[in-house]
């Protein structure tokens, strides 16, 4: 393939398990700046697919390329080095620190050659710690220890953890799961500000959530893209209403 202006280009993907194609042969492409909705019914393959682009599943055949580099053979942190993001959908954020050390510990270390310069890395590292904690609107739960937050802001919390690392591009698997109404509101204004700056996929079945954030949507169903395009446009597809929607 030749050079492109996607952030991200997935061609002929695919994986087995045990012979089971879990991925089929998938294509996929997303724009800088972009948020992508996948949906699509349970065991779909969604979550594998945010597998193989990080790098904890190995793809059996295929290339993912990223900002047009060759990433099907990196191991995963050389992936996050690169620039991809990826939330799972049980949080994992340190419960006994406070919001801050966990952001504080986000940070990218070690990146540069000039490590000695601990002076600027500090206050580097002080300033993303409060832009970050501004984007995710947790300023003023700093001190918090991140036990004590609401399940909404562990979630949001996780999402700064990520953001400390900028991403290029972020993928994030069901997380609106477990919300309260009102977060689910805030995380849809907190994924629409954090995707200005970035590319991301975001997995999710509450469609009036999809609504809210996609700019695109690509349906999958047993390892294969079965629609993509304007939310409008999908899920007035029979296909999708047959497979996914009309249940
Ligand atoms: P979704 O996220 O769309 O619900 P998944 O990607 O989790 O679907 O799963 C797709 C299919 O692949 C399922 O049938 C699942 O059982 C299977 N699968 C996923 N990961 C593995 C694995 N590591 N080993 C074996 N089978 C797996
Ligand atoms: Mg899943």
């Amino acid at each position: 393939m030749s050079n492109t202006d996607f952030v991200l280009a997935v061609e002929g993907l695919s994986v087995s398990f045990d012979g089971f194609k879990a991925i089929d042969s998938l294509n996929l492409y997303v724009d800088r700046g972009e948020l992508r909705v996948v949906i699509g019914p349970n065991g779909a393959g969604k979550t594998t697919l945010l597998d193989l682009i990080c790098g904890k599943t190995r793809a059996s055949e295929g290339s993912i390329k990223f900002r047009n580099e060759e990433m099907t053979r990196l191991p995963e942190f050389r992936r996050v080095r690169k620039g991809i993001g990826r939330k799972f959908q049980t949080p994992s954020i340190y419960e006994n620190l406070s919001v801050f050390q966990n952001l504080e510990v986000s940070f990218p270390r070690g990146r540069g050659v000039f490590g000695a310069l601990t002076f600027r890395r500090t206050s580097d590292v002080l300033d993303r710690v409060r832009s970050v904690a501004g984007e995710i609107g947790l300023e003023n739960q700093l001190d918090l220890e991140a036990g004590l937050l609401s399940h909404g802001q562990k979630q949001w919390l996780e999402i700064g953890m990520l953001l400390m690392q900028e991403p290029e591009l972020l993928m994030l698997d069901e997380p609106i799961a477990g919300m309260s109404v009102r977060e689910r509101e805030v995380t849809a204004e907190l994924l629409k500000r954090i995707c200005q700056n970035r590319s991301m996929i975001v997995i999710e079945h509450d469609m009036a959530f999809v609504a809210q954030i996609a700019h695109k949507v690509t349906v999958m169903h047993q390892g294969k893209i079965l629609a993509e395009g304007a939310m409008e446009q999908v899920q007035a597809d029979p296909r999708v209403i047959d497979v996914y929607l009309g249940h």
